[in-house]
Protein backbone atom coordinates (compact mmCIF):
# COMPACT_ATOMS: atom_id res chain seq x y z
CA UNK A 1 0.00 0.00 0.00
CA UNK A 2 0.67 3.58 0.92
CA UNK A 3 4.38 4.49 2.14
CA UNK A 4 2.63 7.16 4.07
CA UNK A 5 0.44 5.23 5.74
CA UNK A 6 3.20 3.06 7.52
CA UNK A 7 5.05 6.35 8.45
CA UNK A 8 1.91 7.68 10.27
CA UNK A 9 1.80 4.38 12.23
CA UNK A 10 5.42 4.81 12.78
CA UNK A 11 5.70 7.89 14.39
CA UNK A 12 2.24 7.41 16.17
CA UNK A 13 4.30 5.40 19.12
CA UNK A 14 6.85 8.57 19.53
CA UNK A 15 4.04 11.01 20.61
CA UNK A 16 0.43 12.55 19.45
CA UNK A 17 1.74 16.08 18.38
CA UNK A 18 4.14 14.49 15.62
CA UNK A 19 1.79 11.85 14.89
CA UNK A 20 -0.63 14.28 13.79
CA UNK A 21 1.33 16.31 11.39
CA UNK A 22 2.28 13.21 9.59
CA UNK A 23 -1.26 12.32 9.28
CA UNK A 24 -1.24 15.65 7.57
CA UNK A 25 1.39 15.17 5.32
CA UNK A 26 -0.81 11.94 4.64
CA UNK A 27 -4.30 13.98 4.11
CA UNK A 28 -2.10 16.77 1.70
CA UNK A 29 -0.97 14.06 -0.48
CA UNK A 30 -3.89 12.62 -0.68
CA UNK A 31 -5.61 16.15 -1.71
CA UNK A 32 -2.67 16.77 -4.27
CA UNK A 33 -3.12 13.44 -5.54
CA UNK A 34 -7.13 13.69 -6.00
CA UNK A 35 -6.37 16.98 -7.30
CA UNK A 36 -4.48 15.76 -10.04
CA UNK A 37 -6.92 12.95 -10.76
CA UNK A 38 -9.77 15.55 -11.04
CA UNK A 39 -7.68 17.80 -13.99
CA UNK A 40 -6.99 14.79 -15.88
CA UNK A 41 -10.68 13.66 -15.52
CA UNK A 42 -11.70 17.22 -16.88
CA UNK A 43 -8.96 17.19 -19.18
CA UNK A 44 -10.02 14.03 -20.66
CA UNK A 45 -13.48 14.80 -20.20
CA UNK A 46 -13.46 18.35 -22.18
CA UNK A 47 -11.16 16.66 -24.66
CA UNK A 48 -13.70 14.32 -26.15
CA UNK A 49 -16.17 16.10 -27.00
CA UNK A 50 -14.04 18.77 -28.10
CA UNK A 51 -12.14 16.20 -31.07
CA UNK A 52 -15.92 14.73 -31.76
CA UNK A 53 -16.98 18.45 -32.92
CA UNK A 54 -14.26 18.98 -35.09
CA UNK A 55 -14.70 15.22 -36.61
CA UNK A 56 -18.47 16.25 -37.08
CA UNK A 57 -17.98 19.50 -37.94
CA UNK A 58 -15.39 17.90 -41.28
CA UNK A 59 -18.00 15.39 -42.00
CA UNK A 60 -20.76 17.96 -42.05
CA UNK A 61 -18.63 20.47 -44.44
CA UNK A 62 -18.11 17.06 -46.74
CA UNK A 63 -21.56 16.42 -46.92
CA UNK A 64 -22.96 19.90 -47.99
CA UNK A 65 -22.63 19.20 -51.45
CA UNK A 66 -22.80 15.29 -51.57
CA UNK A 67 -25.44 14.29 -49.35
CA UNK A 68 -27.36 17.03 -47.62
CA UNK A 69 -29.48 14.34 -45.47
CA UNK A 70 -25.97 13.45 -43.95
CA UNK A 71 -25.99 16.73 -43.31
CA UNK A 72 -28.63 17.14 -41.75
CA UNK A 73 -27.96 14.33 -39.43
CA UNK A 74 -24.24 15.72 -38.44
CA UNK A 75 -25.85 19.40 -37.85
CA UNK A 76 -27.63 18.03 -35.23
CA UNK A 77 -25.25 15.77 -33.76
CA UNK A 78 -22.88 19.26 -33.59
CA UNK A 79 -26.14 20.71 -31.64
CA UNK A 80 -26.32 17.43 -29.10
CA UNK A 81 -22.59 17.17 -28.51
CA UNK A 82 -22.17 21.17 -28.17
CA UNK A 83 -24.75 21.58 -25.67
CA UNK A 84 -23.58 18.66 -23.98
CA UNK A 85 -20.46 20.34 -23.74
CA UNK A 86 -21.90 24.08 -22.55
CA UNK A 87 -23.94 21.90 -19.69
CA UNK A 88 -20.35 20.01 -18.70
CA UNK A 89 -18.68 24.20 -18.31
CA UNK A 90 -21.59 25.00 -16.31
CA UNK A 91 -21.85 21.89 -13.79
CA UNK A 92 -18.23 22.72 -13.57
CA UNK A 93 -18.81 25.71 -12.60
CA UNK A 94 -21.39 24.74 -10.65
CA UNK A 95 -19.29 22.32 -8.71
CA UNK A 96 -15.97 24.20 -7.78
CA UNK A 97 -18.67 27.39 -6.70
CA UNK A 98 -19.99 24.54 -4.22
CA UNK A 99 -16.43 23.32 -3.02
CA UNK A 100 -15.83 27.35 -1.21
CA UNK A 101 -13.90 28.92 -4.52
CA UNK A 102 -16.82 31.86 -3.95
CA UNK A 103 -18.73 32.33 -1.06
CA UNK A 104 -22.26 30.74 -0.09
CA UNK A 105 -25.20 32.99 0.36
CA UNK A 106 -26.58 32.88 4.03
CA UNK A 107 -28.56 30.20 5.33
CA UNK A 108 -33.12 31.27 4.88
CA UNK A 109 -35.64 29.39 5.42
CA UNK A 110 -37.15 28.32 2.51
CA UNK A 111 -40.11 26.67 1.93
CA UNK A 112 -40.58 23.17 0.65
CA UNK A 113 -43.86 23.67 -1.70
CA UNK A 114 -41.62 26.80 -3.14
CA UNK A 115 -38.77 24.47 -3.96
CA UNK A 116 -41.25 21.50 -5.61
CA UNK A 117 -43.27 24.42 -8.08
CA UNK A 118 -40.29 25.42 -9.03
CA UNK A 119 -38.65 21.74 -9.93
CA UNK A 120 -42.25 21.22 -11.71
CA UNK A 121 -41.22 24.07 -13.45
CA UNK A 122 -38.05 23.83 -14.78
CA UNK A 123 -38.54 20.05 -15.57
CA UNK A 124 -41.75 19.74 -17.88
CA UNK A 125 -41.12 17.98 -20.21
CA UNK A 126 -41.24 19.74 -23.75
CA UNK A 127 -43.08 18.82 -26.89
CA UNK A 128 -40.44 16.58 -28.52
CA UNK A 129 -39.19 15.53 -25.01
CA UNK A 130 -40.26 11.83 -23.97
CA UNK A 131 -43.67 11.56 -22.18
CA UNK A 132 -42.99 11.10 -18.30
CA UNK A 133 -45.54 12.50 -15.91
CA UNK A 134 -43.57 14.07 -12.76
CA UNK A 135 -45.85 14.07 -9.65
CA UNK A 136 -45.72 15.44 -6.02
CA UNK A 137 -47.39 14.43 -3.30
CA UNK A 138 -46.44 15.22 0.18
CA UNK A 139 -47.97 17.75 3.15
CA UNK A 140 -47.67 21.77 2.56
CA UNK A 141 -46.06 24.33 4.58
CA UNK A 142 -43.02 22.32 5.22
CA UNK A 143 -39.75 24.03 5.76
CA UNK A 144 -35.72 23.63 5.36
CA UNK A 145 -32.68 25.98 5.89
CA UNK A 146 -30.03 26.99 3.42
CA UNK A 147 -29.85 28.51 0.08
CA UNK A 148 -33.09 28.16 -2.22
CA UNK A 149 -30.89 27.70 -5.28
CA UNK A 150 -29.05 24.65 -4.27
CA UNK A 151 -32.08 23.22 -3.15
CA UNK A 152 -33.34 23.21 -6.40
CA UNK A 153 -31.03 22.59 -8.59
CA UNK A 154 -30.22 19.73 -6.14
CA UNK A 155 -33.75 18.73 -7.19
CA UNK A 156 -33.83 19.34 -10.62
CA UNK A 157 -30.65 16.92 -11.03
CA UNK A 158 -32.40 14.01 -9.52
CA UNK A 159 -35.43 14.76 -11.58
CA UNK A 160 -33.51 14.94 -14.59
CA UNK A 161 -32.12 11.95 -13.87
CA UNK A 162 -35.02 9.94 -13.05
CA UNK A 163 -36.43 11.35 -16.64
CA UNK A 164 -33.50 10.32 -18.34
CA UNK A 165 -32.96 6.78 -17.05
CA UNK A 166 -36.61 5.97 -17.62
CA UNK A 167 -38.70 4.15 -20.22
CA UNK A 168 -42.00 6.20 -21.77
CA UNK A 169 -45.12 6.97 -20.38
CA UNK A 170 -43.74 5.99 -16.50
CA UNK A 171 -44.00 8.07 -13.46
CA UNK A 172 -41.18 10.03 -11.48
CA UNK A 173 -42.90 11.20 -8.47
CA UNK A 174 -41.46 13.70 -6.05
CA UNK A 175 -42.30 13.39 -2.30
CA UNK A 176 -41.82 15.23 0.33
CA UNK A 177 -42.36 13.98 4.46
CA UNK A 178 -41.34 15.37 7.74
CA UNK A 179 -39.43 12.48 10.29
CA UNK A 180 -40.17 12.88 13.71
CA UNK A 181 -36.99 14.36 15.97
CA UNK A 182 -35.22 10.98 17.39
CA UNK A 183 -33.73 12.82 20.11
CA UNK A 184 -34.83 16.04 22.21
CA UNK A 185 -31.66 18.02 20.44
CA UNK A 186 -32.62 17.76 17.12
CA UNK A 187 -35.92 18.89 15.17
CA UNK A 188 -36.24 15.86 12.44
CA UNK A 189 -36.01 15.64 9.01
CA UNK A 190 -37.54 17.11 6.24
CA UNK A 191 -36.98 14.61 3.65
CA UNK A 192 -37.31 15.10 -0.38
CA UNK A 193 -37.33 12.23 -2.19
CA UNK A 194 -37.43 11.33 -5.77
CA UNK A 195 -38.80 8.11 -7.55
CA UNK A 196 -38.90 6.48 -10.69
CA UNK A 197 -39.83 3.48 -12.71
CA UNK A 198 -36.48 3.45 -14.46
CA UNK A 199 -33.77 1.55 -15.72
CA UNK A 200 -32.35 1.11 -11.80
CA UNK A 201 -28.71 0.62 -10.56
CA UNK A 202 -26.77 -2.64 -10.60
CA UNK A 203 -25.05 -3.18 -6.86
CA UNK A 204 -21.56 -2.82 -8.00
CA UNK A 205 -22.71 0.54 -9.10
CA UNK A 206 -24.56 2.24 -6.62
CA UNK A 207 -21.54 3.22 -4.43
CA UNK A 208 -19.98 4.87 -7.07
CA UNK A 209 -22.53 6.65 -8.81
CA UNK A 210 -21.58 10.26 -6.47
CA UNK A 211 -18.03 10.42 -7.42
CA UNK A 212 -17.22 13.14 -10.32
CA UNK A 213 -17.96 11.22 -13.46
CA UNK A 214 -18.96 8.23 -12.56
CA UNK A 215 -21.47 6.39 -14.64
CA UNK A 216 -22.86 3.37 -14.65
CA UNK A 217 -23.26 3.10 -18.41
CA UNK A 218 -21.48 5.47 -20.20
CA UNK A 219 -22.68 5.01 -24.05
CA UNK A 220 -26.08 5.24 -22.64
CA UNK A 221 -25.19 8.52 -20.09
CA UNK A 222 -23.41 10.06 -23.16
CA UNK A 223 -26.90 9.74 -25.19
CA UNK A 224 -28.88 11.21 -22.80
CA UNK A 225 -26.61 14.28 -22.65
CA UNK A 226 -25.33 13.55 -19.03
CA UNK A 227 -21.76 14.81 -17.82
CA UNK A 228 -21.35 12.06 -14.99
CA UNK A 229 -21.37 15.52 -12.61
CA UNK A 230 -25.24 15.64 -11.57
CA UNK A 231 -24.78 13.90 -8.66
CA UNK A 232 -21.64 15.06 -7.39
CA UNK A 233 -23.26 18.11 -7.18
CA UNK A 234 -26.59 16.55 -5.44
CA UNK A 235 -24.12 15.63 -3.05
CA UNK A 236 -22.12 18.61 -2.40
CA UNK A 237 -25.59 20.11 -1.80
CA UNK A 238 -26.96 17.84 0.77
CA UNK A 239 -23.88 18.03 2.64
CA UNK A 240 -23.14 21.77 2.59
CA UNK A 241 -26.51 21.54 4.24
CA UNK A 242 -25.84 19.85 7.09
CA UNK A 243 -27.87 16.67 5.60
CA UNK A 244 -27.04 13.78 3.03
CA UNK A 245 -28.43 11.51 -0.11
CA UNK A 246 -29.30 8.29 0.13
CA UNK A 247 -30.40 6.32 -2.74
CA UNK A 248 -32.47 2.45 -3.21
CA UNK A 249 -32.80 0.84 -6.72
CA UNK A 250 -34.01 -2.30 -7.93
CA UNK A 251 -32.60 -3.30 -11.63
CA UNK A 252 -35.86 -2.66 -13.78
CA UNK A 253 -37.73 -1.80 -11.24
CA UNK A 254 -36.67 1.58 -10.35
CA UNK A 255 -34.58 4.10 -7.87
CA UNK A 256 -35.44 6.48 -5.36
CA UNK A 257 -33.21 9.08 -4.33
CA UNK A 258 -33.96 10.23 -0.96
CA UNK A 259 -32.36 14.34 0.04
CA UNK A 260 -32.79 14.21 4.03
CA UNK A 261 -32.47 17.66 5.64
CA UNK A 262 -32.51 18.91 9.08
CA UNK A 263 -35.90 20.49 9.57
CA UNK A 264 -33.95 23.33 12.03
CA UNK A 265 -31.29 25.29 10.61
CA UNK A 266 -27.51 23.38 11.99
CA UNK A 267 -24.20 25.10 12.04
CA UNK A 268 -23.49 23.22 9.05
CA UNK A 269 -25.83 24.82 7.27
CA UNK A 270 -25.40 28.48 8.86
CA UNK A 271 -21.64 28.15 7.92
CA UNK A 272 -21.83 26.47 4.57
CA UNK A 273 -18.27 25.22 5.00
CA UNK A 274 -16.71 25.03 1.60
CA UNK A 275 -15.84 21.22 1.20
CA UNK A 276 -12.32 19.66 2.10
CA UNK A 277 -12.22 17.96 -1.22
CA UNK A 278 -10.83 20.05 -4.52
P1 LIG B 1 -25.08 11.66 -15.65
O1 LIG B 1 -24.86 13.02 -16.21
O2 LIG B 1 -24.31 10.59 -16.35
O3 LIG B 1 -26.53 11.33 -15.47
P2 LIG B 1 -24.97 11.78 -12.73
O4 LIG B 1 -23.87 12.17 -11.81
O5 LIG B 1 -26.22 12.57 -12.66
O6 LIG B 1 -24.37 11.77 -14.20
O7 LIG B 1 -25.30 10.24 -12.47
C1 LIG B 1 -24.24 9.29 -12.46
C2 LIG B 1 -24.72 7.94 -12.95
O8 LIG B 1 -25.66 7.38 -12.03
C3 LIG B 1 -25.46 7.98 -14.29
O9 LIG B 1 -24.56 7.96 -15.38
C4 LIG B 1 -26.31 6.72 -14.21
O10 LIG B 1 -25.52 5.59 -14.53
C5 LIG B 1 -26.64 6.62 -12.73
N1 LIG B 1 -27.98 7.19 -12.40
C6 LIG B 1 -28.24 8.40 -11.87
N2 LIG B 1 -29.56 8.57 -11.65
C7 LIG B 1 -30.16 7.43 -12.06
C8 LIG B 1 -31.52 6.96 -12.09
N3 LIG B 1 -32.53 7.72 -11.66
N4 LIG B 1 -31.74 5.72 -12.57
C9 LIG B 1 -30.72 4.93 -13.01
N5 LIG B 1 -29.43 5.31 -13.01
C10 LIG B 1 -29.15 6.53 -12.54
Amino acid sequence: GDPLGVNVRAVALDGGRVAVEAADVTEAHRVARVRRDFVANVSHELKTPVGALQLLAEALLDATDKDPAAAIRFAERIKHESARLGRLVSELLELSRLQGAEPLPEPEPVEVDKIVAEVLDRTKTPGTAKSIDVVARGPRGLTVYGSENQLVTAVVNLVENAIAYSPESTTVTIATSRSAAETGTDAGHIEIAVTDQGIGIEPRDIDRIFERFYRADRARSRATGGTGLGLAIVKHIATNHGGQVDVVSTVGVGSTFTLRLPARPTEAAMALPPSVEI
